[in-house]
């Protein structure tokens, strides 16, 4: 899924891509993806881009606003969603239902991007709002790590008196915009921590280390992301993680092997050396497998 650098990664590609083209028709192909009925898709015919930005995972694209008031389609890949940037894009509307294709977006050039959704769960969304804080998912972002406002005080504010577990905690986009399942094990492995430390059990230096660790993470992940392709960033984002993903593969800072607590949704991945004293962490799938 992608996550904050790479969805940082599509605003600036489709700003080079997208801004000053005029919308042709945006389309649905998979009805359940549309969550928003007024205004209509047929709004953004003539009206032209002028820009994409990010709200934590959340992907908005911006009209001018010289026709009408401005428009705001934002985007929300889920688990398995992607971007595709289309030179070329038939006249013709899409049919619906055939395929991973979910929406499209086609511009008076023939030019366009399609969205799409692989597997049988269909949890991309979009939404076609004036105001981006129409979103539900949106209005209740907790701060973005990238914001200057995010300061180490800022994050003990909200892990003080937080009883949870610190991954939990770091996934959740109403306390923290931007982070999901990947960088949480990379931010916790990075900072030597366990991904069930109670979040509320942190020492300030514990605090300043994990803050650290959370910005230069995001910010090394966008700046490998920068300037690359939709179809590129897929491939990258998993070439730059070093523990999520890589259960049984050598820890590249201490070679002890990753290890993986499975959950029924999801797994999560830690190196027991370096941020659990060396101890396994008990896997609730795996001891039941056991038994
Ligand atoms: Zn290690």
């Amino acid at each position: 899924m992608p996550e904050l650098p790479e969805v940082e990664a599509l605003a600036a590609d489709l700003r080079e891509r997208a801004a000053g083209r005029v919308i042709d028709r945006a389309d649905v192909a998979e009805i359940s993806v549309l969550k928003t009925y007024d205004p209509p898709l047929t709004a953004l015919r003539g009206q032209a881009i002028a820009g994409a930005s990010r709200y934590g995972k959340f992907l908005d694209l911006v009209t001018d606003g010289q026709l009408d008031g401005q428009l705001h389609l934002i985007v929300h890949l889920a688990r398995a969603g992607w971007l595709r940037w289309r030179d070329s894009l038939p006249e013709q509307p899409p049919r619906p239902g055939k395929g991973p294709l979910a929406f499209r977006l086609r511009f008076t050039d023939g030019s366009g991007f399609d969205l799409t959704e692989a597997g049988s769960r269909k949890r991309l969304a979009v939404y076609l709002v004036a105001d981006p804080a129409a979103v539900p998912g949106i209005a209740s972002l907790g701060p973005d790590p990238l914001d200057p406002a995010f300061t180490p005080a800022a994050l003990g504010a909200i892990l003080a008196g937080r009883r949870m577990q610190i991954k939990g905690v770091l996934r959740d986009q109403s306390v923290i915009a931007g982070i999901g399942n990947a960088y949480s094990d990379e931010v916790l492995h990075a900072a030597k921590m366990s991904p069930f430390r109670l979040a509320a059990s942190l020492t300030p230096d514990e605090v300043a280390e994990l803050h650290a660790v959370i910005v230069s993470t995001l910010r090394e992940a966008a700046g490998r992301s920068a300037g690359l392709a939709a179809s590129d960033l897929k491939a990258e984002k998993k070439a730059g993680l070093r523990v999520h993903g890589r259960a049984g593969q050598p820890c590249p800072v201490c070679g002890d092997t990753v290890r993986e607590v499975s959950f029924a949704d999801s797994a999560l991945q830690y190196c027991p050396t370096c941020q659990t004293g060396g101890k396994p962490l008990a896997d609730r799938r795996m001891s039941r497998l056991l038994k």
